[in-house]
């Protein structure tokens, strides 16, 4: 799916802002601990400014 937004799409994440990586490790739960990273380009917006993405383009 496509994601359809007003902006152009983060080239540096391709729209995904925010990945989640995991740290290694596990709470008390079992669960694995996982930390939000918001991609630097876009800075967690998933889309850059029009100029920005053509400034880009190759
Ligand atoms: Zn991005």
């Amino acid at each position: 799916m496509m994601p359809h937004t007003t902006g152009r799409v983060c080239n540096g994440c391709d729209g995904h802002a925010t990945a989640h990586i995991t740290t290694g490790t596990r709470a008390p739960d079992g669960t694995r601990t996982t930390l939000p990273v918001h991609c630097g380009t876009c800075h967690g917006t998933g889309t850059t400014a029009p100029r920005a993405a053509q400034a880009a383009t190759r």
